[in-house]
This record gives C-alpha cells, sequence and structure tokens, in this order.
C-alpha cells in the first residue's frame, strides 16, 4: 500500500490552500444546539469555492502537478463536486481537465464543470465503469488521473476544513462528518487526531449504502452495488485502500441516516440557517440527529460539506416531507 498521509501532509496543503480556498464560516445555532442539547459548531463548506469542500482535496493536488503534468492536464471521474473542484482549479492553476461525468449528475453540476471551461465526457453510472474510463484517458492522452477520494494529496486537502474549524473554535468532543469514498472523513481524522486527540470522529453514510460500516465490522473492503439515495456525493461503492487504512485506525464509529431524516436536515438548514445545503451535505447533522449518540453537554462540530443541487430538485425535496428537524 502507497503511504499514508499524516497531520503534516495537512498542514502542507492548508499553506498551498491560503489565499485561493475559502476560509469557510463556522456558524451557531440556538435551535440547533437545543435540539441537541449541545454546543453545536456548523462548519459551512457549502460556502466554499465550488459549493463543496472537494475543492480543497483537488487544489492541493494539482498544485503538486509537475511542468510536465500541467501541459498534459488531469482526467477526472466524479458524482459532480470532485469534477467541478479538479475544473476550477484546473482553471486557475492553467492545467487543461476533462472530466468523466454520470449521465444522471444534477444538470447544474454538469453546466457549472463545462462552465469553469472543462472538457466534459457522460456515462452510465449503472452500466459502465467509470473508473476504467477514466484510466483509459489518462492512458490515451497522458494526462494524470486525479481519483476523487483515494489520494493523499486529496486526503491532505480535505483535511484542512476540520483543521480550520478546530483552529476557529478549540477542541471538540465529537465531530461528524459525511462519506462517500471516504477522503473528508480520513483527511478530517488526521487533523482530528492531531488538534483534538480526544474528540471522538463519526461518519456518516446513507443508510441505502453503509459500506463503510460493514467494511470496519469486518475489516476489509466491502464492495456494494450503487446505492439508490437523493444523497448523490454519496453514491460510492466502497472505500479506498486509503481511506479504509485512516478510517479504521482514527475513526470512532459509521452511523447512517436515511433520506427522509436527510430532507428533515436540509428543511432545517433552509428555514432556520438560512443554507442551502445539499443532500449529501445534510448527511453530518442527520447522523448526529438520529444516530442515537449521546452528545448532551458535548462540543459538537457538523461538517456541512457541499450546497450544489439544481433549484428544482431541491424545492421538490423540501417539498416533499412534512415536519421540521
Ligand atoms: C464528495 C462529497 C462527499 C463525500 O466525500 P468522500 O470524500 O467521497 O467521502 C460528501 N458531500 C459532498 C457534498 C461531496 O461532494
Amino acid at each position: 500500500m502507497p503511504l499514508l498521509p499524516t497531520y503534516d501532509d495537512v498542514a502542507a496543503a492548508a499553506v498551498r490552500l491560503a489565499g485561493h480556498a475559502h476560509r469557510t464560516p463556522v456558524l451557531r445555532s440556538r435551535t440547533a444546539d437545543a435540539l441537541l442539547g449541545a454546543e453545536v459548531f456548523f462548519k459551512c463548506e457549502n460556502l466554499q469555492r465550488a459549493g463543496a469542500f472537494k475543492f480543497r482535496g483537488a487544489f492541493n493536488a494539482l498544485s503538486r502537478f509537475t511542468p510536465e503534468q500541467r501541459r498534459a492536464g488531469v482526467v477526472a471521474f466524479s458524482s459532480g463536486n470532485h469534477a467541478q473542484a479538479v475544473a476550477l482549479a484546473g482553471r486557475m492553476l492553467g492545467i487543461p481537465a476533462c472530466l468523466v461525468m454520470p449521465q444522471d449528475a444534477p444538470a447544474a453540476k454538469v453546466a457549472a464543470t463545462r462552465g469553469y471551461g472543462a472538457e466534459v465526457i457522460l456515462f452510465d453510472r449503472y452500466t459502465e465503469d467509470r473508473e476504467a474510463i477514466g484510466r483509459r484517458l489518462a492512458h490515451e492522452r497522458g494526462m494524470t488521473l486525479v481519483p476523487p477520494y483515494d489520494h493523499a494529496d486529496v486526503i491532505a486537502g480535505q483535511g484542512t476544513a476540520a483543521k480550520e474549524l478546530i483552529d476557529e473554535v478549540g477542541s471538540l468532543d465529537d465531530l461528524f462528518v459525511c462519506l462517500g469514498g471516504g477522503g473528508l472523513l480520513s483527511g478530517t481524522a488526521l487533523a482530528v487526531r492531531a488538534l483534538s486527540p480526544h474528540c471522538r470522529v463519526h461518519g456518516v453514510e446513507p443508510e441505502a449504502g453503509n459500506d463503510a460500516q460493514q467494511s470496519l465490522a469486518r475489516g476489509e473492503i466491502v464492495h456494494i452495488e450503487t446505492p439508490r439515495t437523493i444523497a448523490d456525493g454519496a453514491q460510492t461503492q466502497h472505500l479506498g485502500e486509503l481511506t479504509f487504512a485512516i478510517i479504521r485506525r482514527d475513526v470512532n464509529d459509521i452511523v447512517t441516516a436515511s433520506d427522509g431524516d436527510l430532507v428533515q436536515a436540509m428543511r432545517f438548514f433552509a428555514e432556520r440557517m438560512k443554507l442551502v445545503v445539499e443532500p449529501t451535505g445534510c448527511l453530518a447533522l442527520a447522523g448526529a440527529r438520529h444516530a442515537g449518540l449521546p452528545l448532551a453537554g458535548r462540543r459538537v462540530g457538523i461538517l456541512v460539506s457541499g450546497g450544489n443541487i439544481d433549484l428544482a430538485r431541491y424545492s421538490e425535496l423540501l417539498a416533499s416531507e412534512r415536519g421540521g428537524l
């Protein structure tokens, strides 16, 4: 296995990102404090450049390209936010970008990626293997493949969000983080173990696709079918080698949230905090609210991972469920 990234890599990524990524706000909500009986700190990566934390990992990875790699360009496959992040980072660094995206990705994500000047190639996520398509392009055009999560520079970049959160508010008792392939969760765990070592780190994945929970239970990476969930940023089929190794070592547990829990959390963010959060970005709050972990009196961080969603889809989801959080 390639070397695992460490906290030093997260700290180095923070230096590379300074002045390029937003230092996103940490928001509070009395209603959230009352609901969880805790002090709750929301790290708002829905307000990050390109609308999600993914910009951190992509910019960090692309900044480390050699001059030859920069000339040939970057290829990435993604359900959306990684694509936008690579496209934007590529444009900022003058690196041509080619993105392989699922046909059913939200239209806003495809349009935004093209808007950043990247080439987009669509595929069917239920019948085709995106990784094989990505690798073929990398081979044919000499482009460098930057995977969405299982890459040391990507993991280190993603860890900078939690570093900022703890640098700003001090140590935490619990931190909830969504996961698909686990890049954000593993980077977060590296930052937390160094900066707030006693904090419990909880991964939250969709109930429809709890492969990470199964993987931790079995002690090996479990592969599942593409889960059908509204959390389109977490429709991954398996953890990566690097992310699994870090999660296994540094994360306390993995809990799940149902699509109904996500819609409730989305309504909460809209109504109470005036935040547009995409379904995947709602996983952490939904997990904190519904997983039944004891949080009373604790300092709890919630990583809000992204806010990219078609407005038509957003209003449809908000209208689909009655009642608040
Ligand atoms: C990619 C993404 C995730 C999942 O991140 P991983 O690093 O694959 O675990 C969660 N939320 C949003 C908004 C994303 O774009």
